[in-house]
């Protein structure tokens, strides 16, 4: 029985992905990145969930270059940077690295990073784990990954997605009950090879997976739309998408425009997914974004009819916030 359109297309959720902890208004969570990849660690904010990337450590890295990720084509430093660190040349063009990433079978740097996940389970109301896989395909080869793959008996790939997924499993331990949101690379094929994703034995760990499809411009939806009906079919809990609007330090000429993201947003939402993440750097980019969209008449009005109400219904929602 037909009621109304609000109570129909209320089952999408939208949240947030913010680098300060200030929430937005208009959406369903917010989430804080309390340890971005860059490695600063900000104080948790109740009012909003916590994500902690956990092996990309940009800052753990400097500090700690023994701590690297190996692999056969050189360390897990990410492109470009620099200095030079312990006589090392930064830069692993190899690979697509966005950032430094440690190894993850390191002791010392898995307890600083499930203390503080437990830490900030503690004090908000939910958690997301970013980085918290091998770095690329051929990662980790150091001397104590190598070993503990040898001790195990299991083939290499079969020992990676063991680790990650244990490590998983570790985190899982020290939260709780408290709602846990998985970040995964938007790899759907070769996520095993690649970063070492088990998705079935990850899905018995995570409440909710979260696919980030970062860009700074989204001129061709189709192919966001095909990732994440991809990752829709193949994942065994609720899956969220995390789309760009605005980070720290953008030009904002450099960012996509309000059309692109309530384009792709609307084609996405038609996959089934189950959530919208919105990434910015802090509420107000949130704000101006909510504003363009909701004076966005035009492509409104065209995105009607696609099959991704649920984002023109918050786009209505946020009328009322201006
Ligand atoms: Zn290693």
């Amino acid at each position: 029985m037909y009621k109304s359109h609000e109570v129909m297309v209320r089952k999408l959720k939208f949240a947030t992905f913010l680098y300060q902890p200030e929430p937005a208004e208009g959406v369903d969570i917010n989430f804080y990145r309390i340890k971005p990849e860059s490695g600063t660690v900000g104080k948790p904010n109740p009012s909003m969930y916590t994500n902690i990337a956990v092996f990309g450590d940009n800052a753990l890295a400097q500090k700690h270059p023994e701590w690297i990720s190996i692999s056969k084509d050189g360390p897990a430093f990410r492109r470009l940077t620099s200095p030079k660190v312990n006589g090392i040349n930064p830069g692993n063009k190899k690979y697509n690295l966005r950032w430094d990433v440690l190894c993850m079978t390191n002791p010392e740097v898995r307890e600083y990073n499930l203390k503080l996940i437990e830490d900030c389970a503690r004090q908000t109301p939910g958690i997301s784990i970013s980085s918290q896989h091998f770095a690329d395909h051929g990662f980790c080869v150091c001397p104590r990954c190598v070993e503990l793959w040898r001790q195990s008996g299991l083939n290499w790939y079969d020992w990676r997605a063991k680790t990650v997924t244990e490590f998983l499993k570790e985190v899982r331990d020290r939260i709780g009950d408290k709602p846990l949101y998985v970040n995964m690379l938007p790899d759907p094929v070769l996520g095993r090879e690649r970063f070492g994703y088990d998705f079935d034995a990850l899905a018995e760990y995570a409440d909710v997976f979260v696919i980030p499809m970062f860009s700074k411009a989204y001129p061709s939806p189709w192919y966001w739309e095909m990732l994440a009906r991809a990752f829709k079919s193949k994942l065994k809990k609720p899956v969220f998408t995390n789309l760009y609007v605005r980070g720290p330090n953008d030009d904002p000429n450099q960012v996509p425009t309000a059309d692109q993201l309530l384009t792709v947003a609307v084609r996405i939402a038609r996959t089934g997914v189950d959530g919208i993440i919105f990434l910015a750097e802090n509420a107000q980019r949130i704000r101006d974004f909510q504003k363009a969209a909701v004076n966005s008449t035009d492509i409104l009005a065209e995105l009607d009819g696609y099959g991704g109400d649920e984002v023109l219904t918050l786009v209505d929602r946020w009328r009322s916030l201006f």
